[in-house]
């Protein structure tokens, strides 16, 4: 059977040829065999299958390729996944078909490709389940694309191109499923291509959602674009012209274009300020694109195109944007400026190189070229959104829809560049407080935030900063985050550490908790289900439950030692009741009485394990290493309080050791860290102080530990982590 025409066929080979024609990338003649074999396959797969449109499939894959490659500036690679995006998912080829045919790279983009699936333009498009149920599968669809995102940034890419030619051909397909595409790419799509740096793509996609959103709207704003375009052609030229021969008069080469606002940004100014199409203002903008001179920095040359244009115009001061300076966190750069023209109309003014208006028009992928050029750049902001992504993501416990609302707002806040003491430049959402900004830091100084200096004024965490502002971030090992500190955490990766943290610390509590409850009821004989026992502990501390009670003691809120005295009452073990008992006449056996009076001496904790010697005072023997300063100090002076001890430690009981810690810092070694303490050791940390100079932490951790066998453990378990280079117990921390 013949199933496609020969007039299909010219119709895919123009098309094909076209893309290639189009790619801004030298391609191989290895790269160009393969993109063939691609090309044949997805063809050949695809045969038959006609889009809503009436067009052969391949029609589309083509198109995604042609985004990708064209107007995104990608290549071979992902030109070869964009043409057989949709094949796994529609036709009978695998996975394992593609890494055989294309090895494992493409395979695991196209593998990310077809997570992703638009289950409403997909062929399996099932009825409408409810509301609810409905948001969540979104959120969750979401979720993935944002975590295949974080394993290659071209699946996202690759899958805004996918998305921006489904909108071009939205046309065809039925009302209620436009409305509903369209609702996603204004809600995820555009914003990601906006944050990822792909204006044109983001504003294509903002546009055609309009067009789709409001039908009327966006034919009424066309049309009054179309109607005045004349005009404004003409005031554009009128500005322009004094610009251009000043511009020439200096020797510099360049391109001016007048720029009409997109129809969206039209649209949302008329629906934010409520105003009428004729009265928003500034319609009117220019770019002045410029080749720079080599060996003069391009920002003096913006600068000096902005001083030429100043010259002729007056500038409205508070319009003056510095995108060069400090870039976008998505990468722009450029000098904005809004001056007077000669008719009394504001005119904004974009002066960029050709460079900057390479990474303005085609965002990643153009920073990634100029990039590669310059190996001495640092870490782009870019670079730091995506490992800030990833690390949100990293969080299992998120919940999806939780999760994408708080993504969402992260990607629509405008920016603020707020500096470290030591000048450091952080990008953070407008409105993020100093709580906000510690976590940014490091979630161990968010953790442990008190306060900050802002401009060296003392503020508290709830402080909102603004840009340019100077933060120190002041801490305190005893800080915990508390729930209400999420009433003034903005971001998402402030508010997904305190829940982190506070969860731990519940769960930990409530944990210790219930092994202290135990212990005393099996010291004092009794079960801890013991009905009359249960009862009176909740009666005395006003609680609803036994868990309550063990949360309490767990977090050190009430003493053990009252529980201690309630359990002896209910104790059926006249022995442990005499010998343990609150009665003035009851007499402990005197080795017991030694054994009690042993106390680890403050200055050197003393572990069970230890050499130590005892220093007897009145109604104590202090326990002391044989090495302490201050025990040897003691003993030097007063000899005969020496007493030989053998220091085993009470019966599951705990003591406090500082451990030092020192490493590269790197991002996670500190959950690393704790993780291995709390989790694999299960040890309660009770101090937690780290300080980070130039990528390099110290810090201690003091713990509780029950004996030297125990602590070596934990130190070599600590030592084995990647980064940390030294681990050592101290007698207590230096400062
Ligand atoms: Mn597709």
């Amino acid at each position: 059977m013949n199933l496609q025409t020969d007039e299909e066929k010219q119709l895919i080979e123009s098309a094909y040829r076209e893309m290639l024609a189009n790619c801004h990338k030298e391609l191989s003649s290895a790269e160009l065999s393969l993109i063939h074999k691609a090309f044949n396959l997805a063809n050949e797969a695809h045969k038959g299958v006609k889009r809503k449109s009436g067009e052969p499939y391949i029609m589309h894959p083509i198109a995604v390729a042609r985004i990708a490659s064209s107007e995104i500036g990608l290549g071979a690679k992902s030109i070869i996944c964009s043409l057989l995006h949709d094949v796994v998912e529609d036709t009978d080829y695998t996975i394992e078909d593609m890494e055989h045919l294309f090895g494992p790279k493409i395979a695991s983009i196209i593998d990310g490709l077809t997570k992703i699936n638009d289950e409403m333009l997909g062929p399996s498009n099932q009825a409408q389940p409810g509301q609810q149920a409905e948001t969540s599968k979104q959120a969750e669809n979401f979720r993935k694309i944002l975590l295949t995102m974080a394993d290659d940034i071209r699946v996202i890419l690759i899958k805004l191109a996918d998305r921006l030619h489904n909108m071009r051909t939205l046309g065809s397909m039925p009302p209620d499923k436009q409305a509903k595409i369209a609702s996603e790419t204004i809600y995820l799509y555009a914003p990601l291509a906006h944050r990822l740096g792909l204006y044109a793509i983001k504003s294509e996609l903002e546009d055609l959602s309009i067009k789709y959103r409001h039908p009327d709207t966006y034919q009424q704003i066309t049309e009054k674009l179309n109607s005045t375009e004349k005009r404004r052609q003409q005031q554009i030229n009128h500005f322009s012209l004094p610009i251009i021969q000043k511009l020439e008069e200096n020797g510099i080469q360049f391109e001016i274009s007048g720029r009409p606002k997109s129809i969206y940004s039209i649209w949302k100014k008329m629906v934010n300020k409520n105003v009428s199409f004729e009265e928003i203002y500034d319609l009117l903008a220019i770019r002045i694109i410029f080749d720079p001179y080599p060996h003069i920095p391009e920002k003096t040359q913006c600068w000096n195109i902005y001083s030429i244009i100043t010259d002729l115009y007056q500038p409205k001061p508070d319009r003056l944007r510095d995108w060069i300076s400090s870039p976008k966190a998505n990468g722009y750069e450029a000098l904005h400026c809004t001056v007077m023209g000669p008719n009394g109309q504001w005119v904004e003014v974009q002066i960029r190189s050709r460079r900057m208006d390479e990474i303005a028009e085609r965002g990643f992928a153009a920073h990634w070229k100029y990039k590669s050029m310059d190996s001495s750049n640092q870490e782009h902001e870019l670079d730091r959104w995506i490992k800030r992504i990833k690390e949100t993501l990293e969080n299992p416990q998120n919940n999806a829809l939780e999760f994408l609302d708080e993504f969402k707002l992260n990607l629509f806040a405008a920016e603020i560049g707020v500096f470290s003491p030591k000048g450091d430049m952080f990008t953070l959402p407008k409105g993020a407080t100093v709580l906000d900004f510690a976590y940014e830091i490091h979630t161990e100084i968010g953790d442990h935030a008190i306060g900050a200096k802002v401009n060296h004024k003392l503020v508290p965490l709830s402080h909102i900063i603004s840009s340019g502002d100077q933060v120190e971030i002041l801490t305190a090992a005893s800080q915990h985050p508390t729930p209400n500190m999420l009433d003034f955490a903005t971001t998402a990766k402030a508010k997904a550490k305190i829940k982190d943290a506070i969860r731990d610390s519940t769960r930990q509590q409530a944990e210790a908790g219930r092994e202290m409850l135990e212990r005393i009821c099996s010291d004092a004989g009794i079960s801890p289900n013991h009905r009359d026992f249960v009862h009176e502990l909740l009666t005395a501390y006003g609680a609803s439950s036994r868990e309550e009670v063990q949360q309490l003691l767990g977090s050190n809120r009430i003493s053990s030692d009252r529980i201690k005295r309630i359990a002896r009452k209910y104790s059926g073990n006249r022995f442990m009741r005499s010998l343990f008992g609150s009665g003035k006449s009851t007499k402990r056996p005197a080795e017991y009485a030694e054994q009690q009076r042993l106390v680890p001496a403050s200055c050197c904790h003393p572990l069970p394990g230890d050499e130590v010697v005892g220093y007897r005072s009145a109604d104590i023997i202090a326990v002391h290493k044989a090495t302490c300063t201050e025990g040897v100090r003691l003993m030097a002076q007063h000899g005969d309080h020496i007493v030989r001890i053998k220091w085993t430690g009470q019966n599951q009981l705990q003591y406090l050791t500082t451990v030092e810690i020192r490493g590269i810092d790197r991002m996670g070694i500190i959950n690393e860290v704790t993780g291995v303490i709390t989790r694999q050791f299960m040890v309660n940390i009770s101090k937690f102080h780290i300080e980070n100079h130039d990528g390099v932490f110290s810090g201690y951790v003091e713990l509780y530990i029950q004996d030297t066998a125990h602590l070596n453990n934990l130190m070599d378990k600590l030592l084995k982590i990647n980064g940390i280079d030294s681990v050592r117990r101290i007698d207590a921390p230096s400062d």
